[in-house]
C-alpha cells in the first residue's frame, strides 16, 4: 500500500470519526457547549471557525428571514433531499439561543439594502447559490461544514479578473487559498506573511497534495515592479511587497532587454511564478513532503487576454533548492 493510499484511509477513517461526533454532538448537546465542539473539536474546523470569529449563528444555514422561502423550497424537493434539508435546520437550531441576541437581524438588514442596488444584486446572487447549489447538493455541504479536506492549496493573484473559482471551478471545499498582490511566495528568509501562515497551515494541518502558484497577464502588482528604481527606499507597502520577486525583474530585464516593456513583463510575470515555486522549497516542511512525493508542486499563467491556461509541475528529479538552484518542470499543458 502507497503512503498515498494510507492517507486516504486515514481520512476516511476521520470522516466517519467526525460524522459519528457530530451526530452525537446533536443529539446529546443543546445548546452551549456545542461551541466548543465548533471551535475546539477539530483542529480543521476550528481554524475556520476562530478565523471568522463571528457568533456561532453566523453559521445558521437557515437564517430566520429565509426560513418561509426555504421552508417552501424543502417541501418541493425529493423526499430524500427533504429530509437532509430538514436535518440540516433540525441540527442548526440546536446551536442554541443563548446568542441569537447578538445575531444581526436579517430582516431588518434586508429592508436597508432594499436600496441598494449592488447589495440587492449580491443577496439575488447568494439565494440562487444557496438555492440552485446549497440545497440540491445539501449532503456534500453538510459533509464539508464538519471540516475541510482541500486536494489544493492555491496562490493566486489579487486581481479581481483572476477568480480561481470561477475560472478553474474550484468548488467550495476543494481548494485551500489565499490571494495576494502578484501572486508570491516569498522565501523563508524574508519572515512571516500571511502567505507562509495560510501555507503553513494548508501543508502542515490540512496536509494538501498539491499547491498551485497561478500568475496571469497584465499584472499590475508585476506591472508595478519592473516600474520600481533598483535604488528606490519606497515607503510603499505595495513597493516593499512585490520587491520579494526582484530576482525575476533582473531576470527579464536580462533575458529580454530588447524587447517592450510590456513584453519584460510578460517574461516577469511567467519568470515569477518559478521563482516562487523555488521559493517554496525554502520551507522545510513544505521540501520534506515534496521530496517524500506526498506533496505537488505546480505553476499556472492564466491569460485573460486570450483566455488560456499554461501549466506545469516542478519535477523533483530536476530541482535544487540551493540558492540560484536549477529547477525543471513536467507534465507542461497548454488549455485553450
Ligand atoms: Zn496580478
Amino acid at each position: 500500500m502507497t503512503q498515498l493510499q494510507m492517507r486516504q484511509q486515514r481520512w476516511s477513517a476521520k470522516f466517519v470519526v467526525l460524522l459519528a461526533r457530530s451526530v452525537i454532538s446533536r443529539m446529546a448537546v443543546p445548546s452551549s457547549s456545542s461551541s466548543s465542539w465548533i471551535s475546539g473539536g477539530s483542529p480543521v474546523s476550528g481554524f475556520t471557525c476562530s478565523f471568522v470569529g463571528f457568533s456561532r449563528n453566523w453559521l445558521n444555514p437557515l437564517p430566520t428571514k429565509l426560513a418561509k422561502n426555504v421552508e417552501t423550497q424543502v417541501r418541493s424537493l425529493p423526499s430524500v433531499q427533504r429530509s437532509q434539508v430538514l436535518r440540516l435546520k433540525a441540527a442548526s437550531s440546536s446551536l442554541g439561543s443563548a446568542q441569537e441576541h447578538k445575531n444581526y437581524n436579517l430582516k431588518d438588514v434586508g429592508e436597508i439594502d432594499g436600496g441598494q442596488d449592488l447589495f440587492v444584486e449580491m443577496k439575488q446572487r447568494f439565494l440562487n447559490f444557496k438555492k440552485q447549489k446549497y440545497i440540491k447538493e445539501s449532503e456534500y455541504f453538510q459533509t464539508i461544514a464538519e471540516a475541510q479536506y482541500p486536494k489544493f492549496m492555491v496562490i493566486a493573484c489579487a486581481d479581481s479578473r483572476v477568480c480561481p473559482s470561477n475560472v478553474l471551478g474550484f468548488q467550495p471545499g476543494e481548494a485551500f487559498m489565499i490571494r495576494n498582490v502578484a501572486n508570491l511566495v516569498p522565501p523563508l528568509e524574508n519572515g512571516p506573511s500571511e502567505t507562509n501562515a495560510a501555507l503553513e497551515f494548508a501543508v502542515n494541518t490540512l496536509e494538501v497534495e498539491n499547491i498551485l502558484v497561478i500568475g496571469h497577464s497584465s499584472c499590475g502588482g508585476i506591472q508595478a515592479l519592473m516600474s520600481m528604481q533598483d535604488d528606490a527606499d519606497s515607503k510603499s507597502f505595495l513597493h516593499k511587497w512585490v520587491v520579494n520577486a526582484k530576482a525575476a525583474k533582473l531576470r527579464a530585464e536580462a533575458d529580454a532587454a530588447h524587447y517592450s516593456f510590456d513584453q519584460q513583463c510578460r517574461h516577469c510575470e511567467k519568470d515569477s511564478v518559478n521563482r516562487s515555486l523555488m521559493n517554496l522549497l525554502t520551507y522545510p516542511w513544505i521540501e520534506d513532503r515534496f521530496r517524500k512525493e506526498l506533496l505537488c508542486i505546480h505553476g499556472g499563467y492564466y491569460d485573460f487576454l486570450n483566455c488560456t491556461f499554461e501549466k506545469w509541475t516542478l519535477d523533483l528529479k530536476g530541482s535544487s533548492i540551493e540558492e540560484g538552484g536549477a529547477f525543471s518542470v513536467k507534465d507542461q499543458a497548454f488549455w485553450c
